[in-house]
């Protein structure tokens, strides 16, 4: 096995009980068993390292969590996968020779709401755009506009002069045709929990070519909650540990360098720590006297993604066909998300609606169907904002699905709340740091901080992507400095 080539420290009494009594050696800790956290953990331990994952709940995952209730196995988040086993995830898992299996449908979703039709699995022939176009009812004299902007997401060229020009911006570039508007900016808030108005172009054009290009759009064998799930059994088949309900409420540093962690009940020593807590977390738990002042203010200003509230239907029977359906609301472009921007109740809800019974049927019990809906709140949204919100989700969905109200057994809300439970994020954000156009490519927050042997990994940091991919690629990429 090769070795981590870090240099090994003195351990450290600060009162507390050692855990580990050893001279450390190539130890790191990792805080957090979101999607970074996980697949970080496991490649270091691949590469040789020891490596413990401390996590504050009792169950891994993070905003990417499965939960089971009667044999309904749900997802904490409302997931698809853009790039399946052909992006990030695929590459952690064969780089740990894991067992994540992936599952693609075509078509792979259903449009409905302002327009109705199937999305194709791969929009690359030209004839799929072309009914695309048709599809989507763009005007005739914005046919050209609109091919050469798919053909230019499709070619993925120039993402880094455009990374700080707003995604509305650049599709103006094109053409103004409504409905193209209407549904990038759908596709901005299904990406990034952003509207287009806020979105950097750079990084939607960054996706949209992956993701377009590799038609690899999925969900895992498993549900979502699979994918930390196995990047942690690589974890142990490299000889690492997890523990869980272990809430970290320190981070131990001395003279500019880290030294371990601290949980209730004892101390960890380590050469390396790795954050998957978030920016502002991870320096309110080192001590803010540790970073240079301009570090803790820029931490301080950073914009993060919209939350999502979310609706999990556990239903008697299949009523929803579809592997995917994408709600477009009956509303401009313009106005589509401005209840986001006003804190209100949305007049006609954008509705994104993964079915992962229709994916992979052991998700639900013999002939019965789990739904899941969410749809864009605004960050840190009160209680009663979400619940009023998700009113009216329940309304579309059941205007959509008059069937579904009279087969529903159980169903299950989040807020803005419970995400920020979940993450300790306070802002319950969906995705993590907002892609903007100040804080997309070179602009995110790097994988280093200040002090010697702290690192972040997540969503909040280092990489480009979707979600959950992002994590991923940051945990690839720090994985790769670090062995
Ligand atoms: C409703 C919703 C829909 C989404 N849709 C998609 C989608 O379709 N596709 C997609 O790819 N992504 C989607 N995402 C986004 C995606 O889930 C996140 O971007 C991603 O999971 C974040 O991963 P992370 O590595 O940053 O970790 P996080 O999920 O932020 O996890 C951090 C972990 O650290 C732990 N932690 C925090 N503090 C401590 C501490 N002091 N000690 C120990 N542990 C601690 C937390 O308990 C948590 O487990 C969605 C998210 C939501 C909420």
């Amino acid at each position: 096995m090769p070795k981590c080539p870090l240099s090994p420290k003195a351990g450290l009494d600060i009162g507390h009980k050692y855990i580990e009594v050893e001279t450390m050696s190539r130890k790191a800790v990792v805080i957090g068993s979101g999607i970074g956290g996980c697949a970080v953990a496991s490649l270091l331990a691949k590469s040789g390292c020891e490596v413990t994952l401390l996590e504050a709940h009792s169950f891994p995952g993070g905003r990417c969590a499965s939960m089971e209730k009667q044999g309904f196995h749900y997802d904490f988040g409302v997931h698809m996968f853009s790039r399946g086993d052909r992006g990030p995830h695929g590459e952690v898992n064969r780089r740990l020779g894991g067992d994540l299996k992936w599952i693609t449908r075509d078509p792979a979703c259903r449009v409905m709401g302002r327009v109705e039709f199937d999305f194709p699995l791969d929009i690359k022939p030209l004839m799929h755009q072309v009914n695309l176009a048709r599809n989507l009812g763009v005007r005739a004299k914005s046919y050209v506009g609109s091919f050469r902007l798919f053909r230019s997401l499709l070619k993925g060229d120039d993402v880094e002069v455009n990374d700080q020009v707003c995604l509305q911006d650049y599709v103006s570039r094109f053409t103004d045709d409504e409905m193209i508007h209407l549904f990038i900016n759908c596709l901005s808030q299904l990406f990034f929990a952003l509207s287009y108005k806020e979105t950097s172009a750079g990084e939607f054009i960054w996706c949209s070519s992956r993701m377009f290009n590799e038609a690899c759009f999925g969900y895992p064998v498993g549900g979502s909650g699979e994918i930390p799930k196995s990047f942690l059994r690589g974890l142990e088949a490299f000889g690492g540990k997890a523990h869980f309900s272990a809430p970290v409420v320190r981070i131990r540093i001395e003279n500019g360098s880290v030294k371990g962690v601290e949980t209730a009940s004892g101390y960890y020593p380590a050469d390396i720590v790795i954050s998957n807590c978030g920016i502002l977390r991870t320096i309110d738990l080192a001590g803010r006297e540790h970073f240079p002042e301009d570090y803790v203010r820029k931490a301080e200003q950073y914009r993060y993604s919209n939350s999502y509230v979310t609706v999990k239907y556990a239903l008697e029977r299949r009523v929803v066909l579809y592997p995917v359906v994408f709600y477009m609301p009956h509303l401009p472009a313009e106005e589509v998300f401005r209840y986001v921007e006003e804190e209100t109740v949305p007049e006609d809800p954008y509705l994104f609606m993964p079915v992962p019974a229709n994916h992979d049927p052991d998700l639900a019990p013999d002939g019965k169907q789990l739904v899941i809906v969410g749809a864009p709140a605004p960050p840190g949204a009160s209680g009663d904002l979400c619940a009023a919100i998700l009113d009216r989700v329940h309304d579309k969905v059941c205007e959509l699905y008059p069937d579904l109200e009279a087969a529903v057994l159980w169903q299950s809300r989040s807020t803005c709340n419970d995400a920020a439970e979940l993450t300790g994020h306070h802002a319950g954000e969906a995705i993590g740091l907002a892609q903007t156009p100040g804080q997309a490519g070179r602009l995110r927050p790097e994988l280093a901080t200040p002090v010697t042997g702290l690192w972040l990994v997540g969503a909040d940091v280092g990489a480009r992507g979707i979600g959950t991919e992002m994590a991923a690629a940051s945990a690839l990429r720090l994985a790769d400095i670090l062995k």
